[in-house]
C-alpha cells in the first residue's frame, strides 16, 4: 500500500466533492496538501477546517483575501496562495504526489499542465485541458514523466477494460474499438420542437448523474460526449474511426472495450463518480467507497441505441474537429464553453450552442499545434468569434 499526499483543484465543484469524500474515508492511505477553487471562500474554509491541507488557493484575488481572514486565528496549518498563479504552485506542490484535476473548462489548462511539468500523477477529470492541448499536452507528460489516470466514468472505465501496462498502442493490444456509452442526457426523447424554449434547469436535470452546471449542460447537448471522444483519442491512442458512441439511458456500462478476437469488455457500476475516482485513487490497489451495490436484477434489462445525429449534432462536430486536427479541438471547445455560459445565463437558446460551435469550426480553420500557445491563441479567436456571431458583449 502506498501512501498518497493529494491536491484536488476544483476542491469545491461537483467532482471535488466525491474526491474529498473518498479521500476523507480513509486517512491511512490518503492525506489532503492542497485545496484550489476559483471563488466560493466558505466552502472551501469548511474544507480546510475538514481536511488541514498545508495550501489553499482560490483563483480570484478577493475571495482569497476573504479566505485568509476567515483561517486567520484558526490554528490550521494552511497557507493560502491568491490568483492564478497561486493555483498553479498548488498544482506543482513538492509535498504532492497526486493531483485530482478537476477545474472545469479551459481554466484548467495550465494548473493542469503545472501538474504534468512537476510530474504528478494526475487524476484527470478536466477533459477539456486534454481537448484544447492534446498533442502538446500529452507531450508535457510524457516530457514530465507524469503518470495521467481517467476518472471520467467512460475513460476509466476504458482504463479498467484495456491490459495492465497499455502502452496507448491499440494494435499491439489486440484493440479493435472503443464504444463510448451516453446516456442521452435530460432531452433525449424530448420533441425536436420544444428544444429551443428548455430552461437551463431542465438543461441541468440530468436523469443519472448529479455534476456541475456546465458538463450538465454538455450532457444534454452531447458535446460532453464529443469532447469525450477526443479525450479518448488522446488517452488511449485510438483512432476517430475506432471510437464508438452507443446511447445506453441506464448509465450501468460506463463503456467497453472491443477486442480483436470478438471479446467485449465492459465495466459496470452505479452512477456515482466516487468509483472511478477511488479506482484511480488507490489505484492498482481498490478500497471501499460506500457506494451501493449494482443491483443487475433490479434494473432488469439494459438497452442500447445508436446516437440520434439529429438530434444532437454536437457529436458530429466532434469527430469533425478531431479529424480536422491541430487548433480544431480547442476551437470547438471554446465556442462551446462561450455558448454553453450565455445559455446559462439565459442569453441564447439552448439551440444556438450547436450552430455556435459549427460556425466557429467552420471561420477558423485548423492550424498545427505546434506548442501550447497555438492552442490558446485559437482559444481566444474561438472565444471572440462566438461572443460576436451570438451578439454577445465582448467583455473577458
Ligand atoms: P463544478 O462546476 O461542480 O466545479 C468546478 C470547480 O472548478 C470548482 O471548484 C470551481 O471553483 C473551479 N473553477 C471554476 N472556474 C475556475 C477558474 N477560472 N479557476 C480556477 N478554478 C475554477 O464542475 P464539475 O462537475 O466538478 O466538473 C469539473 C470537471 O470534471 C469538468 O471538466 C467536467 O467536465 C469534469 N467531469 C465532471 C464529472 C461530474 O460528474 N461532475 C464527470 C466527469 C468529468
Ligand atoms: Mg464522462
Amino acid at each position: 500500500m502506498t501512501f498518497r499526499t493529494i491536491s484536488v483543484l476544483g476542491a469545491t465543484g461537483s467532482i471535488g466533492d466525491s474526491a474529498l469524500d473518498v479521500i476523507a474515508q480513509h486517512p491511512d492511505r490518503f492525506s489532503v496538501v492542497a485545496l484550489t477553487a476559483h471563488r466560493q471562500w466558505e466552502k472551501l474554509a469548511q474544507l480546510c477546517v475538514r481536511h488541514r491541507p498545508g495550501v489553499a488557493a482560490l483563483s480570484d484575488p478577493d475571495a482569497a483575501h476573504a479566505l485568509e481572514r476567515a483561517l486567520a486565528g484558526q490554528g490550521l496549518p494552511t497557507r493560502v496562495l491568491a490568483g492564478e498563479a497561486g493555483v498553479i504552485e498548488a498544482a506543482a506542490l513538492a509535498g504532492a504526489d497526486t493531483v485530482v484535476a478537476a477545474i472545469v473548462g479551459a481554466a484548467g489548462l495550465k494548473p493542469t499542465l503545472a501538474a504534468a511539468t512537476a510530474g504528478k500523477r494526475i487524476l484527470l477529470a478536466n477533459k477539456e485541458a486534454l481537448v484544447i492541448g492534446g498533442a502538446a499536452f500529452m507531450a508535457e507528460v510524457a516530457a514530465g514523466e507524469a503518470t495521467l489516470l481517467p476518472i471520467d466514468s467512460e475513460h476509466n472505465a476504458i482504463f479498467q477494460c484495456l491490459p495492465a501496462g497499455y502502452g496507448r498502442d491499440p494494435a499491439a493490444a489486440g484493440v479493435r474499438r472503443i464504444l463510448l456509452t451516453a446516456s442521452g442526457g435530460p432531452f433525449r426523447t424530448r420533441p425536436l420542437a420544444e428544444l429551443a424554449a428548455v430552461t437551463p434547469e431542465q438543461a441541468c436535470a440530468h436523469p443519472n448523474w448529479v455534476m456541475g452546471r456546465k458538463i450538465s449542460v454538455d450532457s444534454a447537448t452531447m458535446m460532453n460526449k464529443g469532447l469525450e471522444i477526443i479525450e479518448a483519442h488522446w488517452l488511449f491512442g485510438v483512432a476517430r474511426e475506432r471510437i464508438e458512441v452507443v446511447v445506453h439511458p441506464e448509465s450501468v456500462i460506463h463503456s467497453l472495450v472491443e477486442y480483436v478476437d470478438g471479446s467485449v469488455l465492459a465495466q459496470l457500476g452505479q452512477p456515482d463518480m466516487r468509483t472511478p475516482i477511488a479506482q484511480a485513487l488507490a489505484f492498482p490497489d481498490r478500497v471501499a467507497t460506500g457506494v451501493s451495490a449494482l443491483e443487475l436484477v433490479r434494473h432488469g434489462a439494459l438497452t442500447f441505441a445508436a446516437p440520434d445525429h439529429d438530434r444532437f449534432p454536437c457529436l458530429a462536430l466532434a469527430y469533425a474537429a478531431l479529424g480536422a486536427g491541430g487548433t480544431a479541438p480547442a476551437v470547438l471547445n471554446a465556442a462551446n464553453e462561450v455558448a454553453v455560459a450565455a445559455f446559462l445565463a439565459g442569453r441564447i437558446r439552448f439551440t444556438d450552442i450547436a450552430p455556435a460551435c459549427a460556425e466557429a469550426l467552420a471561420r477558423l480553420p485548423a492550424v498545427p499545434v505546434r506548442t501550447l500557445d497555438d492552442a490558446l491563441a485559437a482559444d481566444g479567436e474561438a472565444r471572440a468569434l462566438a461572443r460576436a456571431w451570438l451578439k454577445l458583449p465582448m467583455a473577458a
